[in-house]
């Protein structure tokens, strides 16, 4: 029984940890609360299967009989709850393979959660043992009160914080191949501050309380409050539709979240971004931040596409050089044959030529696919760079 009061503890915790608080979240960044959510879930969840699977061992009488007709009430509860919690664990462990929509299964999983949840709590006050002292019920009185109350601030106060701040589409612009830039502007309020290479969770056609909102990095420059860009390569259903946005539409942000930010490292002597498609949009952000401060360190951009004609910013790019000390190195599979720079993917040899001796200089920036990201980290600790130097952003939460 300490084991289930354990694990539903720190079930509950889980609630605290999805909330999107930006103070919380602030110092570990979005990825690591989500990566520590996966994990603490599967520890309390296996605690609470321990505490089953102990009193069905040693106390089978106590579970009584498994008919729901005639069970107690809270103990089909018990039961109900640890089916559904199974049922959480596999499809977000397997959501992919299972190939189950990320927008029905958040839903699912929310579902799925508060009902467990909910009901557990119910097994827990049906038992009723070690809850019946008056100072046990205020404690979990009091607890179940906070994530009632919890529930409330994030499915209901905080959407309607973000209806009062709306946003309008200003611009839609193809950048390149399927990647459109999507230029809003605050309505009647004073927008965001955010910090480059920062991103928020973007609502378009639906209302904050739907919770259809995806995330994208700002791709605008942070020196720049009264309009903000999300570059957004066509991927899946939203990302598709980007390009059908009307100017005038409305939209609303959460945000901004995430630490994959150059201004969390004022003092680094000099910046190296590694880039791999669309992984180009918080890394193009750093760079016009850095352009409009008149930034005078050292630049250097490794950029991985396909082919030349994918390499989104190609030109603006060429144009920063000319106001950062900026050097760039285009990585290209399927270069045309005239092409004389590096061609294949990133590998450790090439961060080894192009880094030469200059390798522990840099503050790392990383964004793109995770095969990407693994390879230059690897490459990087070859090389004797130290980890905590380096930085990535991946553009999957689960
Ligand atoms: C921190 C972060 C920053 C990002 N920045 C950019 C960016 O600047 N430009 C860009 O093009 N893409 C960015 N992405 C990726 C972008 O959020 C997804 O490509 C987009 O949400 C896919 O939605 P879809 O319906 O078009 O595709 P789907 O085919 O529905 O989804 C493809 C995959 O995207 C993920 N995904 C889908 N919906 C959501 C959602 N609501 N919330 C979280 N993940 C979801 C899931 O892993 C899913 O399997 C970023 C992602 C993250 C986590």
């Amino acid at each position: 029984m300490a084991l289930g009061f354990t694990g539903m503890a720190m079930m509950g915790v889980q609630f605290l940890l999805t909330a999107r608080f930006q103070h919380a979240s602030a110092p570990f960044g979005i990825d690591v609360i989500y990566f520590f959510h996966r994990y603490l879930a599967l520890i309390a969840i296996s605690l609470i299967f321990v505490h089953y699977l102990i009193i069905r061992i040693n106390y089978t009488e106590a579970l009584a009989t498994i008919n729901p007709l005639q069970a107690p009430w809270y103990m089909t509860a018990g039961r109900t709850s640890l089916v559904l919690l199974t049922i959480l664990i596999i499809t977000s462990l397997w959501r992919k393979r299972l190939r189950i929509h990320y927008e029905e299964w958040r839903m699912l999983h929310i579902a799925l959660a508060v009902m467990a949840f909910l009901l557990a709590l119910n097994h827990i006050d049906g038992v009723s043992y070690y809850i019946d002292a008056p100072a046990k019920r205020w404690l979990w009185t009091g607890y179940i009160l906070f994530w009632l109350v919890l529930i409330v601030y994030v499915r209901l106060i905080k959407p309607w914080k973000m209806r009062s701040k709306p946003y309008r589409v200003v611009e839609v612009r193809l950048e390149c191949c399927n990647s459109w830039t999507l230029a809003l502007e605050p309505e009647g309020h004073d927008g965001i501050s955010f910090k480059p290479g920062q991103f928020a969770w973007l609502t378009l056609r639906a209302s904050p309380y739907h919770i259809k909102e995806h995330p994208f990095s700002f791709s605008s420059s942070a020196a720049i409050q009264d309009r903000v860009e999300f570059t957004i390569k066509e991927l899946g259903d939203f990302t598709s539709t980007i390009k059908q946005t009307k100017v005038g539409e409305i939209a609303y942000l959460d945000g901004p979240y995430g630490v994959f930010s150059i201004d969390r490292y004022p003092n680094a002597s000099a910046f190296a971004f590694v880039a791999g498609g669309i992984g180009i949009a918080p890394i193009i952000s750093m760079l016009r931040t850095l352009a409009d401060r008149n930034e005078q360190r050292s630049l250097l951009l490794i950029y991985s596409n396909n082919r030349w004609d994918d390499v989104i910013f190609n030109k603006e790019l060429e144009a920063l050089k000319q106001r950062l000390d900026l050097r760039i190195v285009h990585v290209l599979k399927d270069p045309p044959t005239s092409w004389t720079g590096e061609s294949g993917f990133i590998t450790p040899a090439l961060l080894k030529k192009v880094l030469s001796n200059d390798a522990r200089m840099y503050e790392y920036f990383l964004c793109g696919p995770k095969p990407m990201s693994d390879v230059v980290q690897q490459g990087l600790f070859e090389i004797h760079v130290p980890m905590s130097q380096v930085h990535f952003e991946l553009f999957d939460l689960v």
